[in-house]
């Protein structure tokens, strides 16, 4: 969901997260406990593991400072640590 559906990138038509629901891949407008935001984005991914497009997702995250979520099997602060 959050490769396949926010962009218009031509790699996300193959996304593994096409038909997931974004609340997997992004927090909860409102807070979000540690506990519930690790297992979230353990779930995520996961997903992102077996992704085949799961680089040019994260390079594209990268690329544009995408400040949220889960994007090329990467949180926001793990993707700010490769820049
Ligand atoms: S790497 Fe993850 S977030 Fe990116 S398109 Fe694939 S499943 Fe979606």
């Amino acid at each position: 969901m959050a490769g396949a559906v926010l962009t218009n990138e031509r790699w996300q038509t193959r996304a593994a997260c096409r038909d997931r629901h974004a609340s997997v891949f992004f927090p909860p407008s409102q807070g979000e406990r540690n506990n519930d935001r690790s297992e979230r984005e353990r779930l995520a991914k996961a997903i992102c593991t077996r992704c085949p497009v799961r680089q040019p997702c994260l390079d594209y995250a990268v690329r544009i400072r995408e400040p949220y979520g889960i994007w090329g099997g990467m949180n926001e602060v793990e993707r700010r640590l490769l820049l």
